[in-house]
């Protein structure tokens, strides 16, 4: 008799670790491109150049910009702009390995962890991702878009023992990709 009851009870439970599961996902995830959000990227950055530091493994940092974003929007609309930044994210992820992860550390712009990876293996990546995209036809809404990144490239420990200073390097990295011409891979 109490069969009901119990079901009823599980049922609830089952629901509540859904729900739970759901709003963790959510957390952490960037809802446009599915990929980690800032919040949660800069923590496991942060867990990874830990584990770095205490196994002495090489870890290196990328940061990527869409090129001259702005202008696609004002082209092509948001709608189209959104499929274009969803289409980069598509063309970085698969450059990588299992243990890379990535995140949208804001409107046009991602990180990229690459641990257990120097910084000549980093550089090789990012040119594999600039070329990638500078060469794919992005096809959505009956329209073909072509678009450029400009990455820049940082590495523990060559360029500096503490994980918030990699990503300041890079961000300057990527700044000098800029203004020497963008579709281009730079760094220190
Ligand atoms: P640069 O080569 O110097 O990076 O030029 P840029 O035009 O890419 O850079 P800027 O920072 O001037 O413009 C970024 C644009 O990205 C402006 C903003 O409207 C757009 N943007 C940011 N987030 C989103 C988004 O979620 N969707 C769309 N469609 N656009 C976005
Ligand atoms: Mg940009
Ligand atoms: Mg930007």
């Amino acid at each position: 008799e109490y069969l009901p009851l119990f079901l009823y009870q599980l049922n609830i439970c089952l629901e509540k670790i859904f729900l739970y599961n759901k709003l963790q996902d959510l957390s952490i995830h960037d809802s446009l491109t599915q990929i980690y959000n800032r919040r949660y990227f800069i923590e496991r950055f942060n867990e990874e150049f830990n584990r770095a530091k205490k196994s002495s493994f090489k870890l290196s940092f990328l940061m990527i910009d869409i090129d001259l974003f702005k202008k696609i929007n004002d082209s092509y609309g948001h709608i189209m702009g959104d499929a274009v930044l969803r289409s980069v994210v598509n063309m970085i992820t698969d450059s990588l390995r299992q243990i890379d992860f990535v995140g949208r550390l804001g409107g046009e712009e991602f990180s990229v962890a690459l641990p257990k990876t120097s910084k000549s293996a980093a550089i090789i990546v990012a040119n594999r991702i600039v070329k990638k995209v500078s060469t794919y036809k992005i096809k959505a809404f009956d329209e073909v878009v072509q678009t450029t990144v400009s990455i820049g490239v940082s590495s523990y420990p060559q360029d500096s023992l503490h994980s918030d200073m990699l990503i300041e390097i890079s961000d300057k990295a990527l700044y000098k990709a800029k203004k020497s011409g963008r579709n281009k891979v730079s760094w220190f």
